[in-house]
C-alpha cells in the first residue's frame, strides 16, 4: 500500500507558473496564460501558450481534504508525469508576490 505525503521544497514561483495547470472541478486551466479548459488528463503542452506542462494543482485539494485524498490520487494516476503542488500554497505565496509587486 502507497500512500501521498507532501514535502517541501525550495521553489521558483516563476518556473512553476510557466509550466502549472491547475484542476478545476473536471478541467483544467493554464497558469501561464490562463487558457480554460484543458484536459488534463491528456493535454501535454498546452492549446494556446504551447508550455509544457510540469506541475499540477487542484483547487479541490487543500483545506477539505488536506491534499490527501481522493482527488491527489485521481490527478496523479492520471498524470504520474507531473510533480503535484499544493494549491494553497501557490495561492498563498502568489498573493504576497503580487502585493510586493505591487507597492513597488
Ligand atoms: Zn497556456
Amino acid at each position: 500500500m502507497s500512500f501521498y505525503i507532501r514535502v517541501w521544497q525550495n521553489c521558483d514561483l516563476e518556473g512553476i507558473t510557466k509550466h502549472l495547470m491547475i484542476v478545476g472541478e473536471v478541467t483544467a486551466d493554464c497558469a501561464n496564460c490562463r487558457e480554460l479548459g484543458i484536459d488534463y488528463a491528456q493535454i501535454r503542452n498546452c492549446p494556446k501558450c504551447g508550455t509544457d506542462f510540469r506541475f499540477i494543482a487542484s483547487r479541490s485539494t487543500g483545506k477539505l481534504d488536506r491534499g490527501r485524498g481522493a482527488t491527489v490520487r485521481r490527478i496523479k494516476d492520471r498524470r504520474p508525469d507531473l510533480t503535484f503542488i499544493d494549491y494553497e500554497d501557490y495561492k498563498e505565496i502568489t498573493g504576497k508576490q503580487n502585493a510586493r509587486d505591487f507597492f513597488k
